[in-house]
């Protein structure tokens, strides 16, 4: 078994889902595309979930464990800036972090095992996730029953990474991903005449006391570790000689746990009724929950370091650390013992960073990360 055999086929399905762009829970094409290649090559148990997610199982002939691998599917609402004969085609939709990348090792990697199951002793669950750009997709397939029949004991994923040369891999313990959470403050003020200050109820000073708090209590970094508070967006539309009647202040917190969450929280909504209650304002605040943190489970990091390690040398391994990005890979962390990996397409010529409209990959990369998923599975499949 390997996945390096199907190298080229891999990079020339990267290149076509690369063309067809779509964003969260639009991933149509991409979807039919996904299991008419699913097909082609004979699989059968090809499921729908969350509307354009799929999950198709590889039955080994020996019974054994499940391993599911989780690979997303969805693009930005970027316009692509690359020229490359494989540039996108859907104006103003782009690849910008990679999917298509992901898509291709998800594919390749279930055709490697289809292929190969006769020797297999366990199954290989590929689950194709929409919408994990800051929509979600994870937590309703999970609530659709993704991760049952059959029952996936471990879940698997991966994500390239640009600021990591290609061929490293990193082995971040513990957190790797941020949880996310967005809040809106709508601050009710009471409008009146430029001119005429003690007449109206200032919601913009309230707002910019508001904003400042925040972000000293980000610099002042009370929390055990690096936490992120961040006032993204003010709106307090008005003339220059009007005050406005109220104000909207937005931002995300980003946190590498989820009592440190809670916290933060906690602590925001404090600050803010402290502050807005002085100056007697009344106030709305909602804080969203988007992701939680992404928590790795100890005991599979530790055999996927080792895969990594007898694949390609210690040399290869790196310890980049946690990124205050989030990922809904961490809803199946939350569900299972899961592990997920970044791994380098970084080179000189491919530096931008993801999400950039000139964001490019080293598609050797994806041979990176199905060989090392590929090693990973057979070891955990290994029959006790
Ligand atoms: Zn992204
Ligand atoms: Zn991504």
């Amino acid at each position: 078994m390997n996945a390096k055999s199907l190298e080229k086929e891999m990079i020339a399905l990267r290149r076509e889902f690369h063309q067809i762009p779509e964003v969260a829970f639009e991933e149509f094409k991409t979807s039919k595309k996904i299991k008419e290649y699913l097909e082609q090559f004979g699989m059968k148990d090809i499921k729908s979930y969350a509307s354009t997610g799929i999950a198709a199982v590889v039955y080994g002939k020996n019974p054994g464990k499940t391993i599911g691998v989780r690979v997303d599917i969805d693009a930005l609402p970027v316009t692509e800036e690359n020229e490359i004969p494989y540039r996108s085609t859907h104006p103003g939709k782009m690849h910008a972090c990679g999917h298509d990348a992901h898509i291709a090792i998800g594919l390749g990697l279930a055709k490697v095992f289809y292929e190969n199951r006769e020797s297999l002793s366990g199954n290989v669950k590929f689950i194709f996730q929409p919408a994990e750009e800051g929509v979600g997709g994870a937590e309703p397939m999970i609530k659709e029953g993704v991760l049952q029949n059959p029952t996936v004991d471990y879940m698997l994923g991966c994500h390239l990474w640009p600021e990591i040369p290609s061929p490293k891999i990193d082995i971040t313990s513990g957190s790797t991903f941020a949880s996310s959470d967005v809040f809106q403050l709508h601050i009710k003020g009471f409008g009146g005449h430029g001119g005429m200050p003690e007449k109206v109820k200032d919601c913009v000073y309230a707002g910019a006391k508001v904003a400042a708090a925040l972000k000293e209590l980000y610099f002042s970094a009370p929390y055990e570790k690096k936490t992120v508070i961040s006032v993204c967006s003010f709106e307090a539309p008005s003339a220059a000689n009007v005050y406005p009647a109220s104000c909207v202040i937005k931002g995300t917190i980003r946190t590498l746990s989820e009592k440190i969450r809670a916290k933060v929280k906690e602590d925001i909504r404090s600050l803010v009724t402290q502050i807005l209650d002085a100056l007697n304002i009344p106030f709305e605040l909602t804080i969203t929950p988007e992701y939680p943190t992404l928590v790795n489970d100890d005991k599979l990091l530790s055999i996927m370091e080792s895969c990594a390690k007898e694949l390609f040398g210690d040399e290869q391994i790196i310890h980049h650390g946690p990124t205050m990005a989030a990922e809904d890979f961490a809803f199946f962390t939350q569900a299972l013992p899961s592990c997920h990996v970044k791994i380098g397409c970084g080179n000189s010529e491919c530096c931008m960073p993801l999400h950039n409209p000139k964001f490019n990959l080293d598609e050797s990369a994806i041979v990176t990360a199905a060989s090392l998923l590929e090693r990973m599975i057979l070891e955990l499949l290994k029959p006790e």
